[in-house]
């Protein structure tokens, strides 16, 4: 990693938390993977798909705008909106099929109407608020509130929930919300599907029969909310955020250190810069409190966290010297954990989780490897940032944002895209100034065929070390050259021939300024003239000259004549030259690209059909000459 920051999610610990908690499961019990706030800082797709993975039925967000980015990543499983959604809200919610919670009737009115004109229902989960107050529909409401949603035509029940206000503070309290709860639920007629209350830490304490689904967060991320529930289960950050050491410095005894002169040297000694700060998520609050490791050994922060830098003694660190890796948070040490540091300074785990990093991108780890990385949802887009997955899925969603006509964009994506980015190799290959000429000539000796001379050039970046010229008697036998990278030029020969070496010679080909030597090969039914050259391996990944002449005969009797355009090309030019006899050829083209029409010149012996040189002409086009 070159960069100033960056933070590195352990997918295995994801895993191995969840496994930890799902012990604590009741056996009628499914989870819900809370992944509101890019899944805690963590990066809400990586994390969905591994939770989704795990057993994951459902998953959470704090609002229709996270669920959107999760149904354009291509997540299916149901979405639960936590916080209330906004009317204005409500069209997202539809299109991309997102569960919102209801907390007020004048909301599920306009969701029902909004639901029936764009015919479908929308299931929803109804909150009851047992003594939070936050959202959620008072306890003494909430019967007569649910009957009035029932009788919403284009809304279905799908769940009621709760949320505990200090579960993993007040036991006693949370015992209260918990009976409540059930008081309530046991005067409900029909049961819905989903019924869920305990968050992460109610799991192990308040862990309600009555409910089926448990909504696990923070421990997920291997952050305990308490001391006891160590004993309870084990759990491992998954989250790790690294830095550099950019500087290394030295400091007299008296001398200060940052801004306000907050920290003042006791001796002389050394001291390092790294370069983040708060506005990185590096709280604060951490000013003269926190530590980092460097080389494995601690170092404590002094002076002030600055906004874009921090410094930390290196006194007594032997060995640390600019460039070296630093762990700001996580890593394994139980010092890092992103609990520890927010108790530091009476903070929140779950805000210094979601601050951290804003400036980072995140690498994803997978049983020790780097399997993906993301930017963090702040960065500007900058392609780079993607796989070519990733890309692909983005690629395809602003083409059908720019037309705002899915089927259209499903055409360019499927038809015309897919040749390039998802079939082919990374580097597309096209071809530059290509220039085609076939000759029939007439030879009194031989008298239902034309000698036939062919002369193809053009400029391209030279893939490999030799190429194939291919030639067979079917369509069918040459198909699969044409599905090949190595190969440069098909023929495809009048089927009267049995394939002989003899009836189709290459007679010369060059690359560049260098003749080729040509081997020919007769193999399962096709000619395969293998071309190559020592120097070629020099030039490889290098824009060169091709230039490839043959002989061989062309029936009199076929009266057409096709050649296909099988790349992309930039600049064509294909040139018929024919015996006097044949003074009436047609030609006739098909060309996908800017200029359907090229230029077609006709003198007394030959025609000529030509783009203009700067012209993109794509794959599959294709002219006739008829004859
Ligand atoms: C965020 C959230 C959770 C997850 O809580 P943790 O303490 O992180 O496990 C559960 N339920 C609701 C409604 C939430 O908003």
């Amino acid at each position: 990693m070159k960069e100033r920051s960056w933070v590195e999610i352990n997918l295995d610990n994801f895993r191995f938390n969840i496994r930890e908690l799902k012990r604590f499961l009741l056996p009628h019990q499914g989870f819900l993977q809370i992944v509101k706030a890019d899944a805690y800082g963590h990066g809400a797709y990586e994390i969905a798909k591994a939770a989704l993975a795990e057993g994951a039925g459902y998953l959470g967000v704090a609002n229709p705008e996270e669920g959107k980015l999760l149904r354009v990543q291509g997540i299916t499983a149901p979405i639960l909106i936590l916080s209330p959604a906004l009317k204005e809200e409500i069209p997202e919610i539809i299109k991309y099929k997102l569960v919102p919670t209801i907390s007020d009737l004048t909301f599920a009115k306009a969701l029902s109407k909004q639901s029936s004109e764009a015919g479908v229902v929308t299931p929803v989960h109804v909150k009851i608020d047992t003594g939070m107050h936050r959202s959620g529909f008072r306890s003494e409401d909430f019967l007569s509130s649910l009957k009035k949603l029932g009788r919403m035509p284009n809304l279905e029940i799908e769940g009621v929930f709760s949320h505990f206000a200090a579960s993993e503070t007040d036991e006693v309290f949370s015992l209260k919300q918990l009976k409540e709860f059930e008081r309530i639920l046991a005067q409900m007629d029909n049961k819905p599907k989903y019924i869920h209350l305990a968050n992460s830490a109610a799991l192990m304490h308040n862990n309600s029969w009555q409910t089926n689904l448990v909504r696990l967060g923070i421990m997920s991320y291997g952050v305990y909310t308490n001391r006891e529930q160590q004993d309870k289960l084990a759990l491992r950050s998954v989250m790790t955020f690294k830095s550099v050491l950019a500087q290394v410095k030295d400091i007299k005894k008296g001398e200060y250190v940052g801004y306000n002169l907050t920290w003042k040297a006791a001796r002389d000694g050394r001291y390092g810069i790294i370069p983040i700060g708060y506005a990185d998520g590096y709280d604060f609050l951490l000013s003269n409190q926190g530590s980092v490791i460097i080389n494995k050994q601690v170092c404590r922060i002094i002076g002030k966290i600055s906004m874009d830098m921090i410094t930390v003694d290196l006194t007594s660190i032997d060995r640390a010297k600019t460039g070296d890796e630093v762990v700001l948070m996580g890593g394994g040490t139980n010092l890092l954990r992103a609990e520890q540091l927010a108790a530091k300074y009476d903070g929140s785990a779950y805000e210094l989780l979601c601050q951290i990093g804003r400036r980072a991108k995140r690498y994803y780890f997978d049983k020790g490897r780097l399997v993906s990385q993301a930017p963090l949802s702040r960065r500007e887009f900058v392609s780079t940032d993607y796989s070519d997955s990733k890309l692909g899925t983005i690629i395809s969603s602003a083409i059908n944002q720019r037309l705002q006509d899915e089927e259209l964009a499903d055409l360019i994506n499927k038809e015309v895209l897919r040749g390039f980015f998802y079939n082919k190799d990374k580097d597309i290959q096209y071809r530059k100034d290509f220039v085609h000429t076939i000759q029939f000539i007439e030879d009194k000796d031989i008298k239902d065929y034309y000698v036939t001379k062919t002369r193809l050039q053009f400029r391209k970046v030279l893939q490999n070390d030799y190429f194939i010229v291919a030639c067979a008697n079917s369509d069918k036998l040459l198909k699969k050259y044409f599905l090949r990278k190595d190969v440069e030029y098909r023929w495809l020969m009048d089927t009267n021939f049995a394939l002989h070496t003899e009836q189709f010679v290459v007679t010369k080909v060059m690359v560049k300024n260098y003749n080729l030597e040509t081997t020919h090969n007769v193999k399962d039914s096709c000619l395969e003239i293998r071309c190559q050259h020592p120097s070629l391996s020099d030039l490889k990944g290098i824009e060169v000259d091709f230039i490839i002449e043959t002989l061989t005969y062309y029936p009199k009797t076929s009266h057409q004549l096709s050649i296909y355009v099988t790349e992309l090309t930039k600049g064509v030019s294909v040139k018929f030259e024919f015996p006097d006899v044949l003074k009436s050829v047609e030609v006739s083209s098909i060309f996908s690209g800017k200029d359907k029409y090229p230029i077609i010149k006709k003198t007394g012996n030959s025609l000529t059909i030509s783009t203009n040189k700067q012209e993109w002409v794509f794959p599959n086009s294709g002219i006739i000459f008829s004859y």
